[in-house]
């Protein structure tokens, strides 16, 4: 039992620590119970045991093309004050890449096919950046907190199963220690992110009109009724371009004021 008033304690201490930022750009408000310290240690942590898992590319100019890209859009997001750290990871199977909260990104080889050009790269480190900016990592593991929280009150109250109760509090909260900073988006975030980085992408130079022709090719890319995993959680492919095309004018003109052209 006393652990589990620790944990309600804990829970219930984190809005005075956190609280319900605004997103850029989409203007959301977001519920975020993690407080931004722990968000980014747990960013940092991870990213670090990926790359120690991971085999880093030894080719020179294509991780310079990710540190290039990725540095310039840094710059024109909303944090440039993260500890942006960039990498190219040697995995030619995985059409995929990632920013950890706190700007820890992560390209991997296999993708490089699909984006072609170092402004189709633009249109996947924008959409990347943003998850990280929006923070949607640290509002995916205040849900499950939430949930942990809802579910461990109603137990309490039928004073009931404490035992398994305990193990399931546990688990959801241990997924907000550690592998919670990967969980997959939703399709909401999924859209925000197309639309800030969008914004991010066309403000650091890059010709927003390039991200129609990327997704174009990365729906050609996908074999059949089996989309690779940088598109399995993503919104349906119509639906994101008709998105896209209706967040161009904005982007155009970011694009238009952009110091980088
Ligand atoms: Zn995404």
């Amino acid at each position: 039992m006393r652990n589990i008033r620790c944990l309600i304690l804990l829970i219930l201490s984190f809005p005075v620590l956190a609280g319900c930022p605004k997103v850029p750009v989409s203007g959301r408000r977001s519920l975020i119970l993690v407080p931004e310290s722990q968000e980014l240690s747990l960013g940092a942590q991870s990213y670090q045991e990926i790359l120690q898992q991971s085999k880093l590319s030894t080719d020179a100019d294509a991780a310079g093309m990710v540190r290039r890209v990725g540095e310039r859009i840094a710059q024109v997001s909303h944090r440039p004050d993260y500890g942006w750290e960039y990498n190219l990871l040697d995995d030619p199977k995985t059409v995929n890449a990632f920013c950890l909260p706190g700007g820890k990104v992560a390209v991997y080889t296999g993708i490089l096919p699909v984006t072609r050009t170092e402004a189709g790269l633009a249109v996947v480190l924008g959409h990347e950046i943003a998850h990280a900016i929006a923070k949607h990592g640290a509002e995916r593991i205040s849900e499950q907190m939430l949930i942990a929280f809802g579910q461990l009150s109603l137990d309490a109250a039928m004073q009931k199963k404490p035992k398994e109760t305990r193990a399931m509090a546990a688990a959801a909260y241990g997924a907000g220690t550690g592998l919670g900073v990967v969980l997959p988006f939703g399709r909401y975030q999924e859209s925000e992110a197309d639309r800030l980085g969008l914004v991010y992408m066309a403000k650091a130079g890059y010709d927003p009109r390039e991200a129609l022709a990327f997704w174009q090719r990365m729906e050609k890319n996908s074999p059949g009724d089996q989309p690779p995993e940088f598109l399995s959680t993503h919104p349906h492919h119509e639906t994101r371009i008709e998105n896209l095309k209706s967040w161009m004018p904005q982007a155009l003109q970011e694009y238009e004021a952009s110091p980088f052209r």
